[in-house]
């Protein structure tokens, strides 16, 4: 009999399965269908010995210090901020470069042949921004503010890839996860936290879960764990319309597919990402995880991301109808006794890994005040 079983093995369900172990001595039980731990966060060594990203490239940032801390226990960590490049033709040139994304100062003066200082680049962003009354869609974001001709060179084929919508189609939260910047900043993030786990993911996992009052199993469905444990309480990691039979219908999530690629030569990119915004090529980005993880090795692993309706589900698709649906299943999941819902994919929020972490953290503390706890040994 467990006290728990936690229904997905990544960050949901790991950071919520030590906590209960570890601050309450609950029996846990967790699961995954997946052969493996971490969730979309795994890493593994390639046959070439290469450490990859399974699911694609993760990237560690955040500007909360307690979910630094939290995750500090265990792992050590190596200092890394991520840089992207973006590959588009110049408007002027109609050279294929490759320049900052975000777009910033040296992407403008290197894309129109231009020496602009930060302040006539404000200007010249003013000059070619669209009047939006309110800014609602993805479009509005960035047609707002550095105009069209910028929005199709980096926002528009990219997303019509990603999401197989148009960016007027999509919720505003979308790209403003992507800001523009006047300076010279070629970071993609600006968080005071920016770190990858030393020696990974996948052996932070190990460390989150190495607690006698934790017993894994990988390669095991729901269903499978429903009628071979007993266990008193539910904590659910995967898609919330999943668990109730999909009731109310299907939630709309984007899949990826990953085409990942060993190379005979040390270093192929010049940073960890190159972003495709074109619509005729087929993938979005292609990334070097050696220069996330500084691993060295003579040779190096990339991974292309295509964009896909099929297959897992990645991310959920910001738009009103879309949220409208999930409140339905979110209704369900209230009244659904003994059950808490927590991560991407059973609350649909488009999460990054440290608000899942904060997401759970906070789901502990809400146990913690409504569960009297066991006498720990
Ligand atoms: P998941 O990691 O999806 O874990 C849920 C688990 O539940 C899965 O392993 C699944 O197999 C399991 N499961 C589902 N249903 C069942 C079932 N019925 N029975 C048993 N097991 C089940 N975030 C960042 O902060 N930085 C990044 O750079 C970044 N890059 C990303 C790149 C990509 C391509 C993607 C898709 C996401 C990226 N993210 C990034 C987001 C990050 O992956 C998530 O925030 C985080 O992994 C979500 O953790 P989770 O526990 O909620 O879900
Ligand atoms: N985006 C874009 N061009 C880019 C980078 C991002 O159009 O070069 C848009 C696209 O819609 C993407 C969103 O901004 O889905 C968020 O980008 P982010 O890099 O945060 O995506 P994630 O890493 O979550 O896949």
């Amino acid at each position: 009999m467990f006290d728990w079983l936690i229904v997905g093995a990544g960050f949901a369900g790991s950071v919520l399965a030590e906590r209960l172990a570890r601050e309450r001595g609950d029996r846990v039980l967790v699961i995954d269908k997946r052969d493996h731990i971490g969730g979309n966060a795994f890493d593994h060594h390639d046959a070439a010995g290469v450490l990859i990203h399974r699911y694609g490239p993760h990237i560690f940032h955040t500007n909360s210090e307690a979910v630094f801390a939290h995750l500090s226990r265990f792992t050590e960590w190596r200092p890394y901020e991520h840089r992207v490049l973006a590959e588009v033709r110049s408007p002027v040139t109609g050279a294929t470069l490759q320049v900052p994304m975000p777009i910033n100062l040296d992407t403008i003066n290197t894309l129109y042949n231009l020496n602009l200082t930060e302040t006539e680049l404000e200007g010249w962003f003013a000059s070619r921004a669209e009047q939006v009354a309110e800014v609602r869609t993805s479009e509005d974001v960035v047609v707002g503010k550095v105009g069209r001709e910028l929005h199709e060179l980096f926002f528009q084929g990219y997303t019509r890839k990603q999401w197989a919508l148009d960016p007027s189609a999509l919720d505003k939260s979308v790209t403003s996860r992507v800001p523009t910047r006047t300076n010279r900043d070629d970071r993609y993030f600006t968080d005071q936290f920016q770190a990858m786990p030393k020696h990974g993911y996948t052996a932070m996992f190990e460390r989150m879960l190495d607690h006698p009052g934790i017993t894994i199993r990988t390669g095991m469905d729901f269903a499978e764990a429903r009628q071979r444990f007993s266990f008193r309480r539910v904590i659910w990691t995967g898609p919330v319309d999943e668990y109730f039979g999909f009731r109310h219908g299907k939630l709309p999530y984007r899949s990826l597919r990953f085409r990942h690629e060993t190379l005979d030569q040390d270093q192929v990119l010049p940073t960890g990402t190159v972003n495709h915004p074109a619509e005729d090529t087929p993938y979005t980005r292609v990334s070097e995880y050696k220069h996330m993880t500084g691993q060295a090795h003579p040779k190096t692993s990339i991974t292309y991301e295509f964009p896909s309706a099929e297959g897992d589900p990645y991310y959920p698709i910001p738009r009103p109808e879309n949220q409208a649906l999930y409140k339905r299943y979110e209704a369900l999941a209230d009244a659904e006794a003994d059950t808490w819902f927590v991560g991407r994919l059973a609350t649909y929020r488009y999460y990054n890994m440290d608000q899942v972490v904060a997401q759970a953290l906070a789901t502990f503390r809400r146990i913690e005040a409504e569960l009297p706890r066991h006498p720990v040994p």
